[in-house]
C-alpha cells in the first residue's frame, strides 16, 4: 500500500515516514501543499496522510482540490487545531478522519488501518499472481499456499511490483516508490533486495515469476518477459 504524507515539519514526518514503512507501507512525502497535490495527482495513493497548516497551498485546499477528480481516497488529516469549527470546515472538504496534535503513533496507525480496510470493499486488498498470493492489509504472502516471510523492504518491493503486473518497472521507478525520495545510495540496491526476494520467493518453485528485464529493471509476470 502507498501512501503521501503532506507535513512541513520536517521531524514529524519523518517520525511518521520511519513508522509506516516499519509498517511496511510504502511512503512518499510532500513538504508543501503545492508539492502534495501534483504528487496526489500523479500517483495511485491508497491513502493520504495531510497536515493543515502547510506552505504555498493549505490542506483544506489541497483536499478540496484533491477531491474533485478523486472522491474515493482514504484523507486523514493532521492539525494542531482542535476547534470544532475546523473540524466541521475539514470533514465538509472531504477528509475522512482527523488528529489532533500531538497524537501518539499507534493511534495514527489503527486510523490509517481502519480506513484503508473501509477502501477495501471497493478495492481488493488481495493481489494474486499464478500461486502468490499477497495480502495488503495483513502484509502476509503465500506461494502454493506456504506462508513467505518477508523483511519490510523485501515486502514493499514485492507489493509495488506485484501492483504492477506485466509492467517493468525500472530501477529507478523502484527505489522512488520502495525506498524514498531522499535516498541517495546507488541504484543497485534494487538487485541486492531482488535476489534476496527471488531466494524466497521463486527459488524453490519452478514457475519464476521475477523477471529481469535486461538494462532495464524487472517485471513480476506469470509468463515471463514477453
Ligand atoms: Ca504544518
Amino acid at each position: 500500500m502507498r501512501i503521501l504524507l503532506v507535513e512541513d515539519e520536517e521531524k514529524l514526518s519523518r517520525f511518521i515516514s520511519i513508522g509506516l514503512k516499519a509498517e511496511r507501507f510504502a511512503v512518499d512525502c510532500a513538504r508543501d501543499g503545492e508539492a502534495g497535490l501534483e504528487m496526489a495527482e500523479f500517483n495511485p495513493y491508497d491513502l493520504l496522510i495531510v497536515d493543515l497548516t502547510l506552505p504555498k497551498l493549505s490542506g483544506t485546499e489541497l483536499i478540496r482540490r484533491v477531491r474533485r477528480k478523486n472522491a474515493d481516497v482514504p484523507i486523514v488529516v493532521l492539525t494542531a487545531r482542535d476547534a470544532l469549527a475546523d473540524k466541521v470546515a475539514n470533514f465538509e472538504s472531504g477528509a475522512d478522519d482527523y488528529l489532533t496534535k500531538p497524537f501518539a503513533f499507534a493511534e495514527l496507525v489503527v486510523r490509517v488501518k481502519a480506513l484503508l480496510r473501509r477502501g477495501s470493499v471497493n478495492r481488493s486488498n488481495t493481489i494474486q499472481i499464478a500461486d502468490l498470493e499477497i495480502d495488503r492489509l495483513a502484509h502476509q504472502v503465500r506461494r502454493g499456499g506456504t506462508a513467505i516471510k518477508l523483511t519490510a523492504k523485501e515486502y514493499a518491493l514485492l507489493e509495488y511490483l506485484a501492483s504492477n503486473p506485466g509492467r517493468v518497472l525500472s530501477r529507478t521507478m523502484i527505489i522512488e516508490h520502495v525506498w524514498d525520495q531522499s535516498f541517495e545510495g546507488l541504484t543497485n540496491i534494487v538487485d541486492v533486495y531482488v535476489r534476496q526476494l527471488r531466494a524466497k520467493l521463486d527459488d524453490h518453485f519452478s514457475k519464476k515469476l521475477i523477471h529481469t528485464v535486461r538494462s532495464v529493471g524487472y517485471v513480476i509476470n506469470e509468463n515471463g518477459v514477453e
